[in-house]
């Protein structure tokens, strides 16, 4: 109520009060009173009168992301969340802003199980590469490298389009307290590695990562590796691992990463799961059957792999790993020793036929070449050829030595089979990573699962090969990734869940990024909305950065 000394002063107060009220979404009724002295103001909420919805996704069809049957509805967002998916629709004068997805799919934003992005994500603010895929979540679990410390002080100050989840790095652990030593740690030095593993995990990590087939985290027992386990299991962490060996130790590799998820306690990923290498192509089916077992055992172990038929790394992997031990110099000196030399050549001649494209030298395809930048691009035969060298393992093993001790390289290699990929990806627990890197359009020769990895499972692999159903292929970028995480509120489309959402065109969806070609970005997505904002709208970017760091524990305790 107010009180007007006068008639005119007092119109002049409701006036103002009236436009402030309207403003805030109120409608405002007065009523003065006898002689104006006195004026009661009435507001009252009129929702009519507003928008319900910050945005509304209007006419898709929604896959929901939990495996059930897509179906026509409207999606109406208000702030960071999820506030209806209505089947009759939703009215036009409800929308503050409308997105139109007449004829196309609206599922929840796909989860990324790992990319290289741990410590440069803030460098590729709006990580095009991968939200160019619908990605509206990357995880940086870490094989290798290092990972930001302190953990919580690095997660403050991000600021990027898409979620991002972090995990405890046993490289990094490992380096920060022995260095690259080939040896087990002290037991005082095992307490300093669970310590930086059990801080991580309370700054907000998802889990425990490792890298076994790297240096140094391959000169680590198996016990090792259980110990540190077991402080991730502690803070509701999970356990996700590039294995040990993905080509002829294969099978020992997954029996590894079950007793370790069986003896921490805590549940097992496989990352990237393939079968590398001719003699290990089928693999898959008994590798599966191991997993199979281990879960109707109780036991909690998934897997996530990439759609392509050829692995990305550094050059160490041509090597047996005892050869690089020590770094480069001890490396020069082993092969300065003629029976070193020997032993490593001898030892190199079986990975390249087993495990890296047999004998031809086309299947190891440079990224990058630090020591002669010309080669980016082009392959192994390629260098052999301008040497007057033939296409065979002999000339492979005398270039790749040559180029280790000039500081070595990062290379793609072809040496999978698609009817592995198909049958991982079929499997009810298989995820999905882009095992990529944040790039720089058009700069170096990345592996082209940096651009296409979801929509080539969209496109080749549900429309045109039809391995999965779109509702399955979806679920598995989703709600089952999001579980994995920890994270209920998100990978479905659903009221009261976060708005991560991928609009996209399910007859048009494919990747264009190639082994020659990479830079090139996939096509048929055409929004990409990170907690109720849009990151890509109409197929642009928007330039926001909305996405958050999603934090442990993945599981209670
Ligand atoms: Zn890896």
């Amino acid at each position: 109520m107010i009180a007007g000394r006068s008639g005119h002063t007092a119109r002049v107060a409701l006036t103002i009060i009236v436009a402030a009220l309207a403003d805030a979404g109120l409608k405002v009724g007065a009523t003065y009173g006898p002689g104006h002295a006195d004026l009661k103001v009435r507001a009252t909420y009129e929702p009519a009168q507003t928008p319900t919805f910050d945005l509304v996704i209007r006419g898709g069809l929604v896959v929901d992301g939990t495996g059930a049957a897509r179906f026509r509805a409207d999606v109406g967002i208000r702030g960071d969340r999820i506030v209806s998916v209505d089947r009759n629709g939703i009215a036009a004068d409800q929308a503050a802003q409308t997105l139109s997805a007449a004829g196309l799919v609206v599922a929840p934003g796909f989860i990324d199980h790992h990319a290289h992005i741990q410590t440069n994500i803030h460098e590729y603010p709006l990580a095009e590469n991968f939200t160019r895929q619908g990605i509206t979540t990357i995880l940086a679990s870490l094989h290798s490298g290092s990972q930001p410390w302190p953990l919580d002080a690095y997660m403050a100050r991000l600021k990027v389009a898409p979620n991002v989840g972090f995990f405890a790095g046993h490289s990094w652990a490992r380096t920060r307290v022995i260095g690259l030593e080939d040896r087990a740690p002290t037991a005082a030095e095992l307490e300093e590695m669970k310590q930086l593993v059990g801080e991580s995990m309370q700054q907000g990590a998802l889990g425990l990562s490792t890298g076994l087939v790297y240096v140094p985290a391959n000169y680590a027992k198996t016990e090792e590796v259980i110990e540190l386990a077991k402080v991730a299991a502690r803070h509701g962490g999970i356990y996700v691992s590039h294995m040990r060996d993905e080509a002829t130790g294969l099978l020992d590799s997954v029996a590894e990463l079950i007793r370790i998820a069986e003896e921490a306690g805590l549940p097992g990923q496989i990352q990237h799961h393939k079968a590398v290498g001719v003699t290990q192509w089928g693999w898959s089916e008994k590798t599966l059957a191991m997993i199979d077992a281990a879960r109707a055992r109780g036991l909690d172990i998934t897997l996530d792999l990439y759609p392509y038929t050829a692995s990305s790394t550094g050059s160490s992997v041509l090597f047996p790993q005892w050869a690089l031990a020590g770094g480069r110099q001890a490396f020069a000196r082993r092969i300065a020793d003629p029976a070193q030399r020997e032993k490593i050549e001898r030892e190199m001649r079986d990975i390249f036929e087993k495990e890296r494209g047999g004998g031809d030298l086309k299947n190891v395809q440079f990224r990058s070449v630090g020591s002669d930048r010309r080669y980016d691009g082009r392959t192994l035969a390629d260098l052999a050829a301008d040497r007057g060298l033939p296409n065979s393992i002999e000339s492979g093993i005398a270039l790749v030595i040559e180029l280790q001790l000039a500081g070595g390289f990062s290379a793609i290699y072809h040496a999978m089979h698609e009817d592995d990929v198909r049958r991982i990806m079929r499997h009810p627990v298989a995820m999905f990573d882009t095992d990529g890197d944040p790039v720089g359009f058009g700069v170096g020769f990345p592996h082209p699962r940096s651009y296409g990895t979801f929509p080539r499972v969209l496109g080749r692999y549900v429309r045109e090969q039809q391995v999965l159903t779109l509702e399955e292929a979806i679920r598995k970028m989703t709600s089952l990734s999001a579980d994995q995480i920890g994270q209920p509120e998100r990978g479905r489309i659903a009221p009261g869940m976060y708005a991560d959402i991928t609009v996209f065109d399910a007859e048009a969806i494919a990747d264009r990024a190639t082994f020659e070609d990479p830079h090139q970005y996939p096509v048929g997505i055409r929004h990409v909305i990170v907690n109720g904002t849009p990151i890509i709208r109409g197929g642009a970017l928007t330039g926001a950065t909305p996405g958050r760091v999603l934090k442990g524990p993945a599981r209670q305790r």
